[in-house]
């Protein structure tokens, strides 16, 4: 009980297999996509190797954006006529841009066990404002690891120019709410958001999976505009961290393809922006666990998703 994970159940609820088809079907196309967008971009060009897995070299924390140098200047440059100017490869490839984090749970829940049992309403049904998460056998809480994989992510993508806001930043005593939390990312017009994980299943199972909103419409949820969106977002993170991480998509559920679709997370239903959950690995596996409490690893992680949520955001789905 004291890591109830309700907000993530078991598996097997029915009509899964029918949307993980569906899924799978999708990512040939975004790992295509990832390449085709490696190739434009510059310095970790296409690498077959990283792209079928294998871990991404030690220096994954660093991908600054090539010909940074002259970039900021670069409507100074052009009536002189030199170098055309680099669309993929900005200075400040996400300014503009706004992008919601939202650490799972909260370290301090455990503490607040009536709180966090309260129901809030997700639109279609109502579920427990939120719950403590899970740990490693060895207790490393996931609640610190989405903390740390949060504010590694956030510099990240403040470094390419995104503005960034998190839902909590352990300064409450409890929560956020689910329905608070997908709140704040629709009150900030946010052009992505992404709710950090690492689950809490059974030893054996391993990997990476990102979970992607159903279609909902009830009460207040209705996720019909962002569906799409959220999928392109999930996609785009899955093939870069595999690439970063090195990590394979989840071997417990998804069929390989590291996507999820779930319609019972008050944080997807209630979500008016593009959003996705990312469970980075499972906490209750000791090989995963190895890798979730490895700062080293976690910085590989956070520059996955760094990469997937810029390669989604330079599509520029809000126009
Ligand atoms: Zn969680």
């Amino acid at each position: 009980m004291s890591y109830d994970e309700s907000q993530q159940p078991t598996r097997g609820r029915s009509g899964r297999s029918t949307l993980t088809l569906a899924v799978a079907a999708l990512v040939p196309t975004a790992v295509a996509g990832w390449l085709v967008w490696q190739g434009m971009s510059g310095p970790d060009g296409p690498d077959a190797a990283s792209a079928a897995g294998v871990a991404a070299s030690s220096s994954a924390a660093s991908t600054p954006a090539p010909s940074s140098a002259s970039g900021a200047r670069r409507d100074d440059d052009v009536p002189g006529g030199t170098a055309p100017a680099e669309p993929s490869a900005p200075a400040r490839p996400l300014a503009g841009k706004v992008v919601v984090i939202d650490p799972g749970h909260n370290p301090r829940n455990r503490d607040h066990t009536a709180e966090i049992n309260e129901p809030v309403d997700i639109g279609t049904t109502t579920k427990e404002c939120d719950t403590t998460g899970t740990s490693t056998d060895a207790g490393y809480p996931e609640a610190e690891f989405t903390l740390d994989v949060s504010h590694r992510l956030r510099d990240l993508l403040e470094k390419a120019g995104a503005r960034v806001i998190f839902t909590h930043d352990d300064e409450r005593p409890f929560g956020p709410c689910v329905d608070e939390r997908a709140r704040i990312g629709n009150t900030a017009k946010a052009d992505a958001a992404i709710s950090v994980h690492a689950d809490g299943s059974a030893s054996g199972n391993r990997g990476f999976h990102v979970i992607l909103p159903a279609l909902v419409k009830g009460g207040g949820a209705d996720t019909t505009a962002i569906v799409g969106p959220s999928r392109d977002l999930g996609e785009h993170i899955v093939g870069d961290f595999v690439r970063e991480t090195g990590s394979a998509p989840a071997n417990y559920l998804g069929e390989g393809t590291g996507l999820d679709v779930r319609a019972d997370l008050g944080g997807l239903n209630l979500s008016a922006v593009p959003k996705v959950f990312i469970e980075c690995g499972n906490m209750r596996d000791a090989s995963d666990a190895e890798l979730l409490t490895d700062a080293e690893w976690r910085q590989k992680a956070a520059q996955g998703l760094a990469d997937g949520i810029r390669g989604f955001l330079k599509k520029d789905h809000r126009n």
